[in-house]
C-alpha cells in the first residue's frame, strides 16, 4: 500500500429518514479541523434516497465537497448494501482519514468496511487530533474499564478510520454562503447485496431525550440523596433552559432513566454549562463531561474529584445550594 497516493478527510453522514444526525455535522466540523492541519479537503458522503437536497447543508457545515449515492435500496439502513457503497467511495476515491459517528449504525457498520478495504479501526473515540511531524492521526478512546485514555495510531494503512462519539466534536459554525462540489457517485446494486428483508420498522414510542444536544445540564448523582430531588435538579434546569442529565450510580438504583447517562457507558455531552450536583467525578463519569465548556461542582466533600475538571467549585449540600441558586436566578 502506498500511502501517499490517500488524501482528504472522508465523513459518513448519517441520515435517518431524510434528517441529517448530528454527530455526522459534528465530525464534518471535525474533519474541517484535521484538513486544515494537513492542508487537504473535507468530503461528505451521503447514502439514500432522494437525498441530494441534502448537500447544501453538509458544505455550510464546512464540507468542501459532497458524494451522494442515491439508490432506492438505500432509503432505509441495511448493512450490506451501505458497506459496498462506503467500500467502492473508498477503494475509488482513497481517502487518508475516514470518520463515522458512534451510532447504531455507525458501529455496525464501520467494521465491516474498514475489514472489506484491510485498514485499521478505532472505535468510539473521543478525541482526534493530528501528530506533529508524521501527519498520522491520533486517535485517543477510553480503554481498561475507562481507567485511562488511549492514543492509537495507524501508520501503515490507510484510510485512518475513526467511529467518534456523538456530542464530542463541536460543530462547526455553519456559513450560508460556502459553496461546494457536489458530485453522484453510481453504484450497481444487484439482488445479492439484500441479504435481510425488513418486514416492520416499529418506532420507539417514548420520546426521546437528547442531552447530548442540550446547552445547558444539571446533573444529579448519588449525593442527591433521592429520587424525587431530581424534581429539584429539574426546577433549576427550566430555569436555565436546560435538561436533567445523571451519573450512572443513580441509572442503576432505578432514580431516572437510562437516556439521562453521562460518562463512558452513557453519553458523551459537551454542554455550555454543566453543573454536576453530589456527583464524586468518577473518571467514568468525566469521560462524557469534561469537555464541557464550564462545570460547576456542587459537592460537600472539598476533595471530591469532580472539582479537579471545574470552572467554579462550590463546597457544600446541594440542598441548601440549589435552591438558593434558584431563588438568585428567579430574581434576576
Ligand atoms: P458517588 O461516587 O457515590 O458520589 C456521590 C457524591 O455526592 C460524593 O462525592 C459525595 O461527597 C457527594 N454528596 C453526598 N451528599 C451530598 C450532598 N447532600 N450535597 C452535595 N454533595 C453530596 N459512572 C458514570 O457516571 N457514568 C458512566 O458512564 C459510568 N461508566 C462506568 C463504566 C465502568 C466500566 C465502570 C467500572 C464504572 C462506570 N461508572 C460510570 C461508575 C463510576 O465509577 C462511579 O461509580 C459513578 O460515577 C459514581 O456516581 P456518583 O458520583 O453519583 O456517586
Amino acid at each position: 500500500m502506498n500511502i501517499k497516493e490517500f488524501k482528504g478527510v472522508y465523513v459518513f453522514v448519517e441520515q435517518r429518514e431524510g434528517e441529517i444526525q448530528r454527530v455526522s455535522l459534528e465530525l464534518i466540523g471535525k474533519g474541517r479541523e484535521l484538513a486544515d492541519k494537513i492542508g487537504e479537503s473535507v468530503t461528505a458522503i451521503i447514502l439514500g434516497y432522494n437525498i441530494k437536497d441534502k448537500a447544501d447543508t453538509l458544505i455550510h457545515y464546512g464540507a468542501d465537497e459532497v458524494i451522494y449515492i442515491d439508490d432506492k435500496i438505500l432509503e432505509v439502513y441495511m448493512t450490506e448494501p451501505y458497506a459496498k457503497a462506503l467500500t467502492e467511495v473508498i477503494e475509488s476515491r482513497k481517502p487518508e482519514i475516514f470518520l463515522i459517528g458512534a451510532t447504531a449504525i455507525g458501529r455496525d457498520l464501520a467494521p465491516r468496511v474498514s475489514a472489506r478495504i484491510h485498514t485499521g479501526l478505532t472505535a468510539d473515540c473521543t478525541s482526534l487530533d493530528i501528530e506533529e511531524g508524521t501527519g498520522n492521526l491520533l486517535m485517543t478512546r477510553p480503554a481498561f474499564g475507562g481507567n485511562l485514555m488511549a492514543t492509537i495510531v495507524c501508520p501503515d494503512h490507510r484510510p485512518q478510520m475513526s467511529t467518534v462519539r456523538p456530542g464530542v466534536m463541536p460543530l462547526f459554525e455553519k456559513d450560508e454562503s460556502r459553496v461546494g462540489k457536489v458530485e453522484e457517485f453510481k453504484i450497481n446494486f444487484s439482488k445479492e447485496d439484500v441479504n435481510v428483508e425488513i418486514l416492520e420498522i416499529v418506532k420507539e414510542k417514548k420520546q426521546k431525550i437528547k442531552i447530548e444536544e442540550a446547552n445547558v445540564l444539571v446533573a444529579g448523582g448519588r449525593g442527591i440523596g433521592n429520587p424525587e430531588k431530581f424534581e429539584l435538579l429539574k426546577k433549576l434546569a427550566d430555569e436555565l433552559g436546560g435538561l436533567v442529565a445523571a451519573s450512572r450510580a443513580v441509572v442503576d438504583a432505578g432514580w431516572i432513566d437510562r437516556e439521562h447517562q453521562v460518562g463512558q457507558t452513557g453519553k458523551t455531552v459537551r454542554p455550555d454549562l454543566y453543573i454536576a450536583c453530589g456527583i464524586s467525578g468518577a473518571i467514568q463519569h468525566l469521560a462524557g463531561m469534561e469537555e464541557s465548556d464550564f462545570i460547576i461542582a456542587i459537592n460537600k466533600d472539598p476533595e471530591a474529584p469532580i472539582f479537579e475538571v471545574a470552572d467554579i467549585g462550590i463546597v457544600g449540600d446541594i440542598n441548601k445550594v440549589i435552591p438558593a441558586l434558584i431563588e438568585e436566578i428567579e430574581a434576576v
